[in-house]
């Protein structure tokens, strides 16, 4: 008998046969992946996300050591990079924003690590991005983080990090820190 998926929905193992491995890639990596992509089925936001994405919008996933996550809404792509040890804002106990990397939050474990880069990166393939461009400054593009505020920061919750995502990389704030756009400007410009 043929098992005849009429869902269209992709399984955590079909999606594994999506990947490849770049440079760097180390051995493990591959199977590091799958114990990611489970633990990110197990949140609710998680599963939504993967409920979303479709042979039409998601070609491959490349794991590479080195160069970055990124997911392409216009090439179906996704690349993790597996270092997993990118530097992110979070609220300080103080509520000011505190320079920390992931691996400083309480309840962080390399399977967390890894739903939260997939989940973010799949959330570019259904469309939804981080940056717009200001209609007016075509030049400025604003951290609006808007797949940060849709799948990041509730993915963060669920899968228990204490902390939310308020700033993209470095020198980049967002609506979110209460700032105005002639303050992200200003702020981007001064960097
Ligand atoms: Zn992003």
């Amino acid at each position: 008998m043929t098992f005849v998926d009429w869902t269209g929905l992709l399984s955590v193992a079909e999606i594994m046969e999506k990947v490849v491995l770049g440079k760097g890639a180390r051995k493990g990596d591959r199977e590091r992946l799958r114990k990611g992509l489970e633990e990110l089925e197990r949140t609710c936001t998680g599963k939504e996300i993967l409920d979303g994405l479709t042979d039409e919008n998601f070609k491959s996933i490349t794991l590479v050591r080195g160069g970055g996550s990124w997911g392409s809404y216009g090439t179906h792509e996704v690349q993790i990079d597996m270092n997993l040890n990118e530097v992110t804002l979070y609220a300080g106990p103080d509520n000011k924003p505190k320079l920390m990397g992931l691996k400083e939050s309480a309840g962080y474990s390399t399977e967390k690590a890894v739903a939260l880069s997939a989940g973010h990166e799949f959330g570019h393939l259904l469309g939804v991005g981080d940056f717009v461009y200001r209609v007016y400054e075509p030049d400025i593009k604003l951290p609006r983080m808007r797949n940060v505020m849709k799948h990041d920061n509730p993915l963060r919750r669920e899968l228990g990090l204490p902390t939310a995502r308020i700033a993209y990389g470095k020198s980049f704030k967002c609506e979110a820190s209460g700032m105005s756009d002639t303050d992200v400007i200003r702020y981007i410009r001064r960097q």
